[in-house]
């Protein structure tokens, strides 16, 4: 497995310096784009890893799905009258369907419904932007794990977009909370910095059935484990979700600094990171990289089940 590792990297390399990273976000735009790291976390606790795996990157969207499972386990099934659990077809940050749809986002992994998530959040955390750093510290067993402040304060200078979907759906009545400090908190979520090691101890549990490998935490049930496995399958990469699941075939989740985490249900956990972006926001090396290891491997979740 070292070796297929090394040799998928090597295979890619000539590719680093295509695609753009996040310059949208100012204080990620002097990101180094030629760096590529990839982990992979087994069930029975092997670790591999090649590359620039140890080296900490802005997980942006990934923290998407630790603001899920923090909601799920406090408020359960009823978060679901707040948002959907469909594919948006539309990028990340898009308004147009928010207006058409009264407020109601589609799901939980674009910003919007992320949006939402982190009011929810809001109204049950007295602190919300450390509770969540507290989450991401158990879930990847790192106590150092922290918010890139710089990050956090770029992003809540250039929050227009962001700040445009949520007092839309305010005033829809979807958004109960003050606007400007669930940015705040959303912000720092989507700052908080961490490795591809670090990560895929972070998801993990979505791999094994919803239980932490590390302390035997169960974090969510079996049920709700193939629920969040089920919404990354078919919305963790946007508006590209389809072609990752055509590519790759596992449940996935991307962020802007350009990691992506996926699962290998009761087998894997991975990360993969090259921060330069294709034009749906997504690492267009760390996809390439997983699809490479996905067709080796014969991981996608739509070959036959082998016993
Ligand atoms: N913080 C970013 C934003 O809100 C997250 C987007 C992403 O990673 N796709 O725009």
């Amino acid at each position: 497995m070292q070796v297929l590792l090394e040799s998928i990297l090597d295979e890619v390399r000539p590719l680093l310096g295509q695609g753009q990273v996040a310059n949208y976000i100012p204080a990620l735009a002097d990101v180094d784009p030629c760096q590529l790291g990839i982990a992979m976390l087994g069930t029975d606790g092997t670790l591999y890893q090649a590359g620039d795996a140890d080296t900490p990157f802005s997980i942006q969207s990934i923290s998407k799905v630790f603001g899920l499972v923090q909601a799920i386990s406090h408020a359960g099934e009823t978060l679901w009258e707040r948002l959907g659990h469909e594919p948006s077809g539309q990028a990340f940050n898009s308004l147009v369907q928010l207006e058409f749809e009264q407020g109601r986002p589609r799901n939980p992994f674009i910003n919007a419904g992320a949006l939402v998530i982190a009011d929810i959040n809001q109204s049950r955390y007295a602190a919300p932007i450390l509770s969540m750093r507290d989450l991401v510290r158990r879930l990847t067993d790192n106590p150092h794990i922290i918010s890139d402040t710089a990050v956090a304060d770029s992003e809540y200078q250039h929050r227009a977009r962001n700040a445009s979907m949520a007092y839309l759906m305010q005033s829809f009545g979807n958004f109960h909370n003050d606007v400007e400090a669930v940015l705040k908190s959303y912000f720092h979520h989507c700052a908080l910095t961490a490795s591809c090691v670090d990560l895929v101890r972070g998801v993990s549990f979505l791999a094994n059935n919803g239980r932490c490998l590390h302390g035997d935490e169960t974090i969510l049930t079996p049920r709700q484990t193939q629920q969040v496995n089920a919404i990354m399958a078919t919305s963790g990469l946007y508006d590209e979700a389809g072609n990752f699941a055509y590519r790759v075939g596992l449940p996935g989740k991307s962020g802007v600094g350009g990691g992506i985490v996926a699962v290998v249900p009761g087998r894997y956990s991975l990360c993969v990171w090259s921060p330069a972006l294709n034009a749906s926001g997504n690492s267009l090396v760390g996809m390439i990289v997983l699809e490479r290891l996905s067709e080796h491997l014969g991981w996608s979740v739509f070959s036959p089940i082998l016993s």
